[in-house]
């Protein structure tokens, strides 16, 4: 027969009592194992704390020997304790013994219990440690004793990550919820930050979690489901959602969470276990995220994301919070987001902003390229990072290598700050070259330009000493806008640039949007492959006005000087004819209403699809210029989605396929005469930069960061030494794979070239 149960509620109350009380860390856990044990009618009652080393610690008991408190210790995955931390599952068994998992630790005198039952101590999804219930007696524990048991041990999981029980550790074996983090992600934006975590979407902190009138609670539930699925329905009837695209897909499968029968009863269920609203959606979305976590399927994980934003939005709707503004940034703030646009990030206080850390979001995404142009370090990649940083935690974060460290130890955060000072050593090294031309040992020039795209990029010219603009991205200025900026506006932009740039050419490029450059204001067109899809050129030869207008834009912008204008993703020479002729055609206007005419004009294609490759003699005696951007050429030459993680890294640029394409580029440009300039991001590393010096590039346009390493490794550099290896190298490539990555690396550190 089941032994009379108490209930949670009567328990719970009693425990905010205790929580409440000035007693030591230990004596409240004491008191709290024997409340349960009572209220659960069973004989052991025990909390094991999951330690910074991965083991499991006995923290406190009752019924078992109180000696083996802090001396049993379980490994990882040992014993069923170590089974309920591993899988984030309870485990309900009548006969212990007999589990193959069951292991005997002889100083607690568990033997003679037979039944068990462990819940996971969960926060966020992660696992803080078990706490578990035994009796003599063969018993399977009711639903509602698990379900009272999880309830309890959220109680536990406030303390523990609330740091209490550190006192109570030895150093290195210290509770596993705060302890020092070592993430690793992908660099996206080059720089050391050290600062405080800002959670872009802060989670809401449930400060109540024992209800004081549970039919009250589930009423304030059923209203703000509601409200929730009301709110979902206005999204999806919104005119921009309405017309299609990954965003309403989105809110249909929250439409469908919203709906589920299952997810709302265990809402409830937790309810009645007697925790309020807010704690129900907290511990149901505990559960789900760390259910979800342990799934290999990345579409499964991806819906976790769905779910987690699903909780926010209930969480919003019952307490009234809003999503906080941006204004009261604090010093050094590291912004953790699961991902996030470039305006979103335009939005922060820059002179506060030492770093972003997103989830998602790869090297060539926007919001990368905005904080590359900020000068914002930043990681990607970083798995589950928002849910294991609270705000205010200490982080330090490294957009060279993509490693976060999330509360770091002492000996890190020295390490650092040496490598802060370091790299303010090779800054001044780097100032103090600002003025020269980029010259190598054997008197070849490199001209440096920048890639730059946005006003806060100006100050860069002359900060870097860079030779011109070589690429400026005109979309960045539409993607960052809230609705189409209007010729006027562009006309403003486009002569603040020419004006910082001070007599420095400036090389325009024309749109390129459409594919995975969406702009917020305008219809999105569902394409199944948008890369090779409807953008760029093609975009703006099918819908002039807006190119029409660009253009005119820049040749009123250049009145007197030097306009350069190229065109992105252009495919064949005929092509560049069309959009030649529009410049033409805006010229001749300008000419009739009598405008002030730009010194010169020179118009340039980028060289982004490989068919241009094999059409080099027809398009070179057309154009005034080419340039190279290789972030396209490359995707397209192996067929990898630049943008794609599991793909992006499986193909090795420094390889003869890309080699060979970029040293024809070159050498046809010097039999045409014509400047080749490359401007994807490879020529922002200075490795690769050596490389395309060797393949005889005169002129490359790198992010700001780069001008400083790429021009210190040019002045160290002899071309015709590298030019002896070089070609040889993509000849012929070794064994040891098609890379040859290796041996520039080694070529560089036999000539004292630094990379
Ligand atoms: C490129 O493709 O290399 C390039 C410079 O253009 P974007 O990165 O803006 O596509
Ligand atoms: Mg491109």
């Amino acid at each position: 027969m089941r032994p009379a149960f108490g209930g949670p509620r009567l328990l719970l109350r009693r425990l905010r009592e205790v929580m409440a009380e000035q007693i030591s860390a230990q004596e409240r856990l004491d008191k709290i194992v024997v409340m349960i044990a009572a209220n659960m009618v069973a004989e052991v009652c025990s909390v094991y704390v999951l330690r910074v080393d991965g083991t499991l610690e006995l923290y406190a008991t009752q019924g078992l020997n109180r000696e083996a408190v802090h001396l049993t210790v379980m490994r990882a995955g040992e014993g069923l304790v170590g089974l309920v931390a591993q899988t984030a599952e309870s485990l309900n068994l009548s006969d212990a013994q007999e589990h193959p998992s069951f292991s005997f630790k002889p100083e607690t005198g568990e033997e003679i219990f037979h039944s068990f039952l462990g819940v996971p101590i969960l926060r966020g999804g992660n696992t803080l440690g078990v706490l578990v219930v035994q009796n003599r007696a063969h018993r399977k524990y009711e639903e509602d004793e698990v379900e009272a048991l999880q309830t309890t041990s959220m109680v536990l999981a406030e303390m523990i990550a609330s740091g209490e029980l550190s006192a109570l550790a030895l150093p290195g074996q210290e509770p596993a919820a705060r302890r020092p983090l070592h993430l690793p992600g992908e660099g996206l934006a080059d720089g050391v930050g050290l600062g405080h975590v800002v959670l872009h979407e802060p989670r809401i902190q449930v400060t109540k979690l024992i209800a004081d009138d549970p039919n009250r609670e589930m009423a304030r539930l059923e209203t703000a489901i509601e409200s929730l699925r009301a709110e979902i329905d206005d999204m999806l009837d919104s005119e921009d959602v309405a017309r299609g695209g990954e965003h309403k897909d989105i809110l249909e499968a929250y439409r469908m969470f919203a709906h589920d029968r299952g997810f709302v009863r265990r809402l409830k269920e937790a309810i009645g276990t007697g925790i309020t609203a807010e704690a129900a959606v907290e511990r149901v979305q505990s559960d789900n995220r760390a259910r979800m976590m342990r799934q290999t399927d990345p579409y499964l994980r991806e819906r976790m994301h769905d779910l987690d934003d699903l909780a926010n939005r209930l969480m919003r709707q019952l307490t009234g919070e809003k999503p906080t503004a941006r204004e009261d940034l604090p010093e050094n703030a590291i912004v953790v987001a699961r991902h996030m646009g470039p305006a979103a990030l335009l939005d922060y206080d820059r002179s506060r902003l030492r770093g972003l850390v997103l989830e998602e979001g790869g090297a060539t995404s926007h919001v990368a390229i905005v904080a590359r142009s900020l000068g914002i370090p930043t990681v990607g990649h970083a798995e589950n990072v928002t849910s294991l940083a609270d705000p205010g935690d200490a982080i330090i974060i490294d957009g060279a290598t993509g490693e976060v460290h999330l509360r770091p130890t002492g000996d890190v955060e020295s390490a650092y700050a040496e490598k802060v000072r370091f790299r303010a050593r090779r800054q001044a090294q780097y100032a103090a070259i600002r003025d020269m031309p980029a010259i190598t040992r054997d008197g070849v020039e490199i001209k440096l330009n920048l890639n730059a795209g946005l006003m806060v990029d100006l100050p860069f010219i002359s900060e870097t000493g860079a030779a011109g603009i070589g690429l400026f991205r005109t979309e960045l200025q539409f993607m960052v806008a809230n609705s189409l900026p209007r010729t006027a506006e562009q006309l403003d932009l486009y002569r603040k640039v020419l004006d910082a740039a001070d007599g420095r050419p400036v090389t325009f490029r024309t749109l390129d949007i459409g594919g995975d450059k969406v702009l917020p204001y305008m219809d999105v067109v569902q394409e199944e492959n948008p890369a090779l899809g409807w953008r760029a050129i093609r975009l703006g030869l099918d819908r002039p006005g807006l190119l029409r207008s660009q253009v005119r834009a820049m040749l009123r912008a250049g009145a007197g000087r030097e306009v350069r204008i190229m065109f992105p993703m252009i495919a064949a020479a005929e092509e560049f004819d069309q959009a030649k002729a529009i410049v033409e055609r805006e010229l001749t206007h300008l000419r009739r209403h009598e405008h002030r005419m730009p010194e010169r004009v020179q118009v340039g294609a980028m060289v982004e699809v490989p068919a241009l490759l094999f059409q080099l003699d027809e398009l070179l005696p057309r154009v005034d210029f080419l340039s190279v951007g290789s972030n396209d050429l490359v995707q397209f030459m192996f067929a990898v989605d630049r943008g794609n993680n599991r793909v992006a890294n499986r193909f090795d640029v420094m390889s003869p396929p890309i080699l060979r394409a970029l040293r024809l580029l070159a050498r046809k440009g010097q039999e045409y005469g014509k400047l080749v300039t490359l401007c994807g991001e490879l020529a922002s590393r200075p490795l690769e930069a050596m490389v395309l010096a060797g393949l005889g590039y005169r002129s490359l346009s790198l992010s700001p960061a780069a001008v400083g390493p790429v021009k210190s490794m040019i002045l160290e550099l002899d071309l015709r030494r590298l030019a002896a290896v070089l070609d040889p190298l993509i000849e012929q490539p070794k064994e040891g794979g098609p890379s040859i990555r290796e041996r520039l690396r080694h070529f560089a550190e036999a000539e004292g070239v630094t990379l």
